[in-house]
């Protein structure tokens, strides 16, 4: 059922970061948000995360409506640039904290865990402390963490914008097999048209607080709906 956005608008004093967007993200798919910084990308994920309250609108996510709903029962986990891992807490504690703090059993934690540092490539991790791993290990950590809870939506804002050129690339690649072994609806940010076109199996393109256009990377890329999308996406020459 996927992510249902309806109406939603949003100021900050005067200025409009969200001007009545609506959008459909489908149950499952990988949706990048992409526009330049500015667009109101972050402001629209904090809104269906719940950590920003919208002027107006509806969020509805797998078919309830969580506007008034509070981050941590939105069945949400989210990823960002700069992620705050505990310092004090090794790998393992890191993505096992979700699962502590609601209370699972023992042995569904440790089970849990296990797979996902698995799935991360982080099994040999399992007991260092983040500053002891590379920038792109620790952002797989915090994507280990944000699944923990078996979210039913996955928010990613800019997570590997602040690593370098090659290991952005590895991880954007790394990402995709993620979803398709995991495919949980996510929901990346970008202003990088190539991630967006490279990662996503939908695109939906913003400018200036409202959405400019929606469709796959093909859609966007060979009809672009605007000259900005044109401009934005299009062939580089
Ligand atoms: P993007 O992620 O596309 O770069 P944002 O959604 O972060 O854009 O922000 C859009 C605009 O909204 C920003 O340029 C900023 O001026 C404004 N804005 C965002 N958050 C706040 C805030 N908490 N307080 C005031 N202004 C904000
Ligand atoms: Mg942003």
């Amino acid at each position: 059922m996927g992510i249902t956005v309806r109406n939603v608008s949003k100021r900050f004093g005067e200025f409009v970061a969200l001007d009545e967007v609506s959008l459909e993200i489908p149950n499952g798919s990988l949706t990048a948000l992409l526009g330049p910084s500015g667009s109101g990308k972050s402001t629209l994920l904090r809104v269906i995360a719940g950590l920003e309250e919208p002027d107006a609108g509806e969020v509805v996510i797998s078919g309830e409506d969580k506007t008034r709903t509070p981050p941590q029962r939105r069945g949400v986990g989210f990823v960002f640039q700069h992620y705050a891992a505990f310092k004090h807490m090794t790998v393992w504690e890191n993505v096992a904290f979700g699962l502590e703090i609601r209370k699972r059993p023992k042995e569904q934690i440790r089970k849990r865990v296990g797979e996902l540092l698995e799935l991360v490539q982080l099994a040999g991790f399992a007991h260092r402390y983040p500053a002891q791993l590379s920038g792109g290990q620790r952002q797989r950590m915090a994507l280990a963490r944000a699944l923990a809870i078996e979210p039913e939506v996955l928010l990613l804002d800019e997570p590997f914008g602040a690593l370098d050129a090659t290991v952005r690339k590895e991880l954007r690649s790394w990402l995709r097999r993620l979803h398709e072994e995991m495919p949980v609806t996510t929901v990346l940010v970008t202003h990088d048209q190539e991630e967006a076109m490279e990662v996503a199996n939908e695109i939906v393109v913003m400018n200036h607080a409202r959405v400019e256009q929606v469709g796959t990377p093909e859609e966007i890329y060979e009809s672009p709906a605007s000259e900005f999308v044109m401009s934005f996406v299009g062939p580089v020459t």
